[in-house]
């Protein structure tokens, strides 16, 4: 072949080349998806059950906190790529957050009773899970309105053994479908207690320290949700690294009532469930889900104390 013949294929092949990457669609980004469970007690800026509580003269700002510390979550993962995020109200009525007040681009889940609770809306399609607000299991020192799902019911729930805070109970929903939790919100107690639950390398933010049940030292709302979102950004930079909160199955649920009474009618109306003794029931399940679904059964059935 000639020189200038070698040249010019040279040439030809190069323009090919450029045409066909001109023409090249983008890589389509793949779906991101993040899932948000926001509870109200572990929120900057909150130590009281007043700002908890619709009907209340503080209530107002309690929400305008909860949205403005969801958004600081939401941004983070926009920031990081996430395609959708979804946010999950996660406190008393689930309707605390005024859509108005929530990032225009997350999704809202809003309202109770649901299926799963605080955790409605997550599924398979998610690759992360994140808990911004959450608080303490009932029973924790120096820890802001600390309960377990019902403040006037429960004293204690076990799964095979070993007590559960809400962060664990709900981890262990996002884990039966696959999705990590990389990150919790709230205060000192609970980033304790999360760390205990789901290991060393969940990221915790700490947006206050308790020195009992209705008082804490604030970090200042502005800094608390710069942490949040720096939190998350870096949370979501070690997805690859995090995986799922899994129990071994079969589940032992063991639920603790305040008094006798609230057992009551758990142990004489479903025929699956032991009383343990005056105050505890227990039941045991192959499906975890199936078993959520049986202990918020049993707190329902419960008058309160
Ligand atoms: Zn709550």
């Amino acid at each position: 072949m000639k020189k200038s013949a070698v040249i010019l294929g040279a040439v030809v092949a190069v323009l090919a080349l450029g045409l066909v990457f001109a023409h090249a669609q983008p890589k389509p980004k793949p779906p991101f998806k993040v899932f948000i469970s926001v509870d109200m007690e572990g929120i900057s800026g909150i130590v009281h059950g007043d700002q908890t509580s619709p009907g209340t003269a503080e209530y107002a700002d309690g929400r305008k906190w909860m949205a403005q510390d969801v958004n600081a979550a939401v941004e983070a993962a926009l920031e990081a790529g996430a395609t959708e995020v979804v946010v999950n109200d996660s406190h008393g009525s689930m309707r605390n957050i005024d859509p108005d007040d929530l990032h225009p681009k997350a999704i809202l889940i809003s309202g109770t009773p649901k299926p799963l609770s605080m955790m409605q809306g997550i599924d398979a399609s998610f690759q992360a899970c994140l808990f911004i607000g959450y608080h303490a299991k009932a029973g924790t020192e120096n820890a802001i309105l600390d309960h377990t799902i019902s403040g006037s019911v429960v004293r204690a729930i076990k799964v095979n053994g070993l007590e559960l805070p809400e962060l664990g109970l709900n981890a262990a929903i996002a884990g039966y479908y696959g999705v990590p939790v990389l990150l919790v919100s709230g205060d000192a107690a609970v980033c304790r207690q999360s760390t205990e639950v789901l290991g060393k390398d969940v990221t915790t933010v700490q947006v206050k320290e308790a020195y009992g049940r209705l008082a804490a030292k604030l970090v200042p709302l502005a800094e608390a949700r710069r942490m949040i979102k720096a939190g998350v950004k870096e949370a979501l930079a070690k997805l690859d690294r995090a995986k799922p909160f899994k129990m071994a199955a079969p589940y032992t649920f063991e639920l603790g009532y305040h008094v006798s009474a609230q057992a009551d009618m758990g142990a004489m109306l479903l025929p699956s469930i032991k009383r343990v003794d005056a105050r505890t029931l227990s039941f045991t399940t192959d499906d975890y889900i199936e078993g959520f679904r049986t202990l918020r059964a049993l707190i329902s059935l419960a008058p309160a104390r």
